[in-house]
């Protein structure tokens, strides 16, 4: 069972994520941690992020595993667990850009297939719903305000104590959802099907209760004969 979280830049999807995937006792995969993977190699080897044809067979040669670890997805690179080192900001502008080109997109795509093959899962990202797991029992697009967005993110890195101006987080939440919405390859969109819920003025909790309420009621508007009736009740005890 997938169910599929998307949505742009701190619109709070990580986050709703993980405590729904804790709530219901299943796996939690933040598919940003795949590209992210990517772009911390990119920068490890000194290609140009802008040199796709390098980015391309970096990537197709990269060794890569994607292992659940106590429900959590850590991502190990040429054998070295590199986790934690994927949140650095420089990641993060890197990972931006590669994340367009369509052959890195196919291989990471088939690598997040891979490591959830057999598993239940809530995963979150920015094409789940649309290319990765268009068969979710349940997908979500978060959305918030740009101005929201980027005060998240600035409280986020200021709680880290990143010194950082709030002007430079809303530029580089514009840039990154610039790039996501506009890119050829699997754009971030909304799913036709996909349940729009605005967070802009939506406590964490908040947001959790409204996912999971939208599973139930997708629950139970499928017959039994098609969904496991045993995972119907257990979401319901949840
Ligand atoms: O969500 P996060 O900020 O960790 O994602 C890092 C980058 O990876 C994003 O800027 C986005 O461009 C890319 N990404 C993507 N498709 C996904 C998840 C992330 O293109 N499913």
């Amino acid at each position: 069972m997938i169910l599929a979280i998307d949505g742009p830049v701190a619109s709070g999807k990580s986050l709703t994520a993980r405590l729904i995937a804790e709530r219901l006792g299943i796996v939690y995969f933040d598919t940003g941690m795949t590209y992210r993977a990517v772009g911390l190699a990119v920068i490890r080897q000194g290609i140009d992020p802008d040199d796709a044809p390098a980015v391309i067979r970096l990537t197709e040669r990269l060794d890569l595993a994607i292992r659940c670890v106590d429900q959590a997805m850590r991502v190990i690179l040429d054998g070295e667990d590199v986790t934690d080192a994927l949140w650095a900001s420089d990641v993060a502008a890197v990972t931006s850009q590669v994340s367009t080109i369509p052959r890195v997109r196919a291989r990471i795509v088939e690598k997040q297939r891979e490591a959830v093959r057999s598993l239940d899962a809530v995963v979150a990202g920015r094409d789940i719903g649309t290319v990765v797991f268009p068969d979710a029992v349940l997908k979500v697009y978060l959305d918030a305000t740009a101005d929201e967005r980027a005060r998240r993110r600035y409280e986020e890195l200021r709680r880290k104590g990143v010194a950082v101006s709030y002007d430079d987080v809303y530029r580089s939440v514009i840039d990154r959802d610039k790039r996501d919405t506009q890119r050829a390859e699997s754009p971030l969109v909304r799913a036709d099907d996909a349940i729009l819920i605005d967070t802009t003025d939506l406590t964490v909790d908040q947001q959790v209760d409204r996912v999971l309420g939208s599973l139930m009621a997708q629950m139970s508007k499928q017959d039994d004969t098609d969904i496991d009736v045993q995972k119907k009740n257990w979401i319901a005890e949840s």
